[in-house]
Parts: structure tokens; C-alpha cells; sequence
């Protein structure tokens, strides 16, 4: 595809003002639908400029938390409403930057909208509890007070949704921030900025650097002057960045992959068991940390299943995420294809069966771009690596079960517990699954992706550092209590 659009140049936004990075060094922003497409040059940042947004930050910070909650929450609506203006743009950019569909980007978008509007709302909103003393003649409760400046690390799969539930929060509770999106989704973070520069915050309480993690990424992880990390993306860096803020007592919040199942029981609705597995797998290119990877059924219908599945599979329409013919976009960089190419391959060795995908999808301008099939294994066992590893792209691992007891025990074999779904009509089997099942979300009858701005998102073992993102729970990262006792 080739395009009109004027290919322009992203500053970083600090205190207040949209400047080039020290460095004087740029990074590309390329379409994965088609490599020749550059959606614009993003600053190559340094330690420099993340020491500059820093200084904003916390010379910021005291003015900004004096403010009451309600006036902070004004200015998120404010930025809501610029969003609502941009949404048809903004999304189509990170349609362009990460390739997912439209359909979804705006929907993304449409999420961004309600998360501000919502944690705008949130500073009218009780932070404390009066808690009895033992002492009749005095007064005990809590109230909560910011952490200060807050360094915010942003992954590419949701280049819109995840910054705006990290900033929103952060900022309701009175802290200023140091936003860093991923290098692969810098130019549409930096259009979610302008809709907060224009929503009027004052200079330096959002600031935004774009550059590599390994210099800006970890550099907030290790600057003293940030006092709290919220992290999402992989398990590597999540840990990395974690053991950097807790040798310098930062507070940090890590929210990693997963490796999510879907059990599907004999007594399933089997066409609405399908059809979740199809969008949970495959929707945003099986991009999303919430997407179903294992696909644990029962022996009963197992066959019934599979050719279901498979039949609906093939259908799939793989294209440019723009083209409104198009299903399934590409993978998001190269990086990510060749990472789901290479898990095709160690699924082939290890001895699984490919049903339908398996390769990089080429037909004519497909040739541009980093799409692969969606795909499909059987006879899957519980040690291979597509069984166990995050892949992050369009892969089933098909695996049978007896019984739920026996699903539940696969489903649970694995390092991660983010996301986890069952479909049953059985009372029994839902109990168990709610009770028994390793994950932070538990669906029942719906798909494993899939989270509600307004509830609690996070995960158990490796998938998070046990804290929650989003609803009320942000709170309890975003601000610190204190207990007030008054004689
Ligand atoms: P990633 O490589 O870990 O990158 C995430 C962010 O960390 C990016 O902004 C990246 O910057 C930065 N970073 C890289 N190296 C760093 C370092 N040494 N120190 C500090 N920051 C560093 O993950 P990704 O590939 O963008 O995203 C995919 C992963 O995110 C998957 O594992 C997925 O499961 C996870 N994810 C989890 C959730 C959840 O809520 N649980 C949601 C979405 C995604 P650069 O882009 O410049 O490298
Ligand atoms: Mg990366």
C-alpha cells in the first residue's frame, strides 16, 4: 500500500514543550502491513532526556498533588473529549503502527475514552475508612496520599488502551509521570499525548520520551528520582525492571504474558465454544496477553470440535488491517513473525500435528508485510514448548482430557496465570473451575480475552507481580496509605 500521508517527525513532550531528543538520532515507524509504509520518525532518546522529563516531573508534583481530586479528574475529562474528537485518526495510526483492525483500534480507542472518563470520575471518590479505635475519645482512619513521580513502561499490543490505564490512574491520584511507550507504537502514544497537552494538564506533570528499553526503559527502572515503576509487557524485562526498583525501594507493578486455556467441556454449547476460541486465538493476530494459546477438550466431542474448529479457521480473511475485508492482520514487526514462525517449527519438531496455518501468509502484497496463517496443532503434549511458552501470535495447541479435573490439571501446568476460560452448562464443572483454576481472570462461557475497564485485570504466578491494574485496584498501586489516628 502506498499512502499519501505526509510522513512527519514525533518530539518528546517535556514540561509543557514538544522538543527533539539531545541525541539528535530518530528512529522509523513502519507499517507491518507493508514495510515501505513509515508512519513517521519517533527520537532516539538518552539518559539526558529521560533526566530532563524526570526534573518535570518532580518539580510538578507538589502542585499537582495539592490540587483536589475532583479538579485533577477534570482535566482526564478534558483529554477524554479531545480523544473522542481524534478517535477515527488515532486509530487508524495504530492500525498503520501495529497492524491489528480497525474495527478493533477504534474499539481500543472507544476503551481509552472510558478509561479517562471513568478514573475522572474516580477523584470524587473515597480513598479511606474510619477504623475503630480501642480508644473511645479518638479518631482512627486512613486516607491516601500519591506515590510522586511514576514511570510509566508501555508494551505495542495495545498501543492506546494500556497507556491511558496506567496515565489515568496515575494522574486522578495526584502523581506526575514519565511515560515511555513501546518503540513500535511511539507515533501513536505520541498522539494520545497531544490529546492530553491539549487537554491543558499543566508543564510537567505528563511527559512523554520515546527511545530503546534497554537505555529509556531501564533507565526509569533505575532513576532515584521516580518512585513508582507500572510495567506491562514481557516476562524478561517485567523481571528485570522489578529486581532495579525494588534495590532501590521503588514501588512497581508488573504485568507480564500468559499462556491462557480454554477448557471446553462435553456438555459445551460447541459453536459458541468455537467461536470464542477463534477470537480469543486469533483477534489482534493472537497479539494480546489475554489471547487463548491452549485449547484443552474433552475426549467426548474432541473430534466434533477439532473439525469445527478447523472448518471456521480456514475462513479467516488475513489483510490489511485498514481493508474492511481483512480479519486478521499481520504480525507486528518482523521481530514478532519470526518469533511465531520459530514456534511453528519447534511444534513440528517436537511432534505435534499441524491441522490448518503453519506458514507466513505471501500472496501478492501480502509479500510486504509480516503475516502468517492462523494455525492449528493436534496431538499436543503438556512439556512442548507451544504448549508452555507464550508465542504471542496466531497458534493453537490443541490437548485432550478425560474429565475437567483432568483439564483443570493441564490448564494449570504452566508457569502463567493470567487469563483462563471454560465452556460448560454443568454447575459442578463451573464450580470447580472457579475455585481450582490458577488465573486473575476466570470467564465462564465467553472468551479468554476480554477485560472490563471498570473490574480488577491482573494475573497469578509469572504473569504479574501480583498487584491489579484498572477499576478501584489501581488505586492500590497508584497512591500509598496512611493511618491517621487523631486523640
Ligand atoms: P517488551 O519487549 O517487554 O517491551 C515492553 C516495554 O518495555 C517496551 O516499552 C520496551 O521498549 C520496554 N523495554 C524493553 N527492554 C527494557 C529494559 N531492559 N528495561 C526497561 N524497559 C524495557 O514486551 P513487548 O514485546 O512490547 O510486549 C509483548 C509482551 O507484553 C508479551 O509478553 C505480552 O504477554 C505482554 N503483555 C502483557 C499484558 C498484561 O497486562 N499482562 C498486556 C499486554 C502485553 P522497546 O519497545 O523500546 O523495546
Ligand atoms: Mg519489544
Amino acid at each position: 500500500m502506498t499512502t499519501t500521508v505526509e510522513i512527519k517527525t514525533y518530539y518528546n513532550f517535556i514540561n509543557g514543550v514538544w522538543a527533539p531528543s539531545v541525541s539528535n538520532e530518530i528512529n522509523k515507524s513502519l507499517n507491518p502491513a507493508d514495510k515501505n509504509d513509515v508512519i513517521g520518525y519517533v527520537q532516539k532518546s538518552n539518559e539526558e532526556d529521560l533526566n530532563e522529563a524526570v526534573q518535570a516531573a518532580k518539580q510538578a508534583k507538589e502542585a499537582w498533588r495539592k490540587l483536589s481530586g475532583s479538579e485533577r479528574g477534570e482535566y482526564l475529562y478534558k483529554a477524554a473529549h479531545v480523544l473522542e474528537k481524534r478517535i477515527d485518526e488515532i486509530a487508524k495510526c495504530a492500525t498503520r503502527e501495529m497492524g491489528k483492525t480497525l474495527v478493533e483500534t477504534k474499539g481500543e480507542t472507544a476503551r481509552g475514552i472510558a478509561i479517562l472518563k471513568y478514573y475522572a470520575g474516580e477523584g470524587m471518590r473515597k480513598v479511606g475508612d474510619v477504623i475503630p479505635s480501642t480508644d473511645s475519645s479518638a479518631l482512627m482512619f486512613t486516607t491516601r496520599v500519591p506515590l510522586g513521580v511514576v514511570g510509566v513502561i508501555s508494551p505495542w499490543n495495545f498501543p492506546i488502551a494500556i497507556p491511558i490505564w496506567k496515565m489515568a490512574p496515575a494522574l486522578v491520584y495526584g502523581n506526575t509521570i514519565v511515560v515511555k511507550p513501546a518503540s513500535e507504537t511511539a507515533v501513536t502514544c505520541a498522539k494520545i499525548i497531544e490529546c492530553f497537552e491539549e487537554a491543558g494538564f499543566p508543564a510537567g506533570v505528563v511527559n512523554m520520551l520515546t527511545g530503546p528499553g534497554s537505555i529509556v526503559g531501564q533507565g526509569i527502572a533505575d532513576h532515584e528520582d521516580i518512585n513508582g515503576i507500572t510495567f506491562t509487557g514481557s516476562n524478561g524485562v517485567g523481571k528485570q525492571i522489578g529486581q532495579a526498583a525494588l534495590a532501590r525501594g521503588a514501588k512497581y507493578q508488573l504485568e507480564m504474558g500468559g499462556k491462557n486455556p480454554v477448557i471446553v467441556a462435553a456438555d459445551a454449547d460447541l459453536e459458541l465454544a468455537v467461536d470464542a476460541v477463534i477470537t480469543g486465538a486469533f483477534r489482534s493476530t493472537g497479539q494480546k496477553c489475554t489471547a487463548t494459546s491452549r485449547v484443552i477438550v474433552s475426549s467426548e466431542i474432541y473430534e466434533e470440535f477439532r473439525q469445527i474448529l478447523v472448518k471456521k479457521t480456514k475462513e479467516i480473511t488475513i489483510g490489511d488491517g485498514l481493508d474492511s475485508d481483512t480479519w486478521m492482520g499481520p504480525c507486528a514487526s518482523e521481530n514478532q513473525l519470526n518469533t511465531v514462525l520459530s514456534y511453528i517449527e519447534k511444534g513440528l519438531e517436537e511432534g505435534a500435528t499441524l491441522l490448518t496455518g503453519g506458514k507466513r501468509a505471501k500472496k501478492g502484497i501480502q509479500a510486504n508485510g509480516y503475516y502468517v496463517e492462523p494455525t492449528i496443532f493436534d496431538n499436543c503434549t503438556p512439556d512442548m514448548a507451544i504448549v508452555q511458552e507464550e508465542i504471542f501470535g496466531p497458534v493453537i495447541a490443541l490437548l485432550k482430557a478425560e474429565s475437567v479435573e483432568e483439564a483443570l490439571q493441564l490448564g494449570n501446568n504452566v508457569e502463567y496465570g493470567l487469563s483462563a476460560s471454560i465452556f460448560t452448562t454443568n454447575i459442578q464443572h463451573l464450580l470447580s473451575f472457579i475455585n481450582d483454576m490458577e488465573a486473575g481472570l476466570i470467564r465462564i462461557n465467553s472468551e479468554s480475552a476480554g477485560v472490563e475497564l471498570q473490574a480488577p485485570f491482573g494475573g497469578m504466578k509469572n504473569s504479574s507481580s501480583h498487584s491489579r491494574e484498572q477499576g478501584e485496584a489501581a488505586k492500590e498501586f497508584f497512591t500509598s496509605i496512611k493511618t491517621v489516628f487523631i486523640k
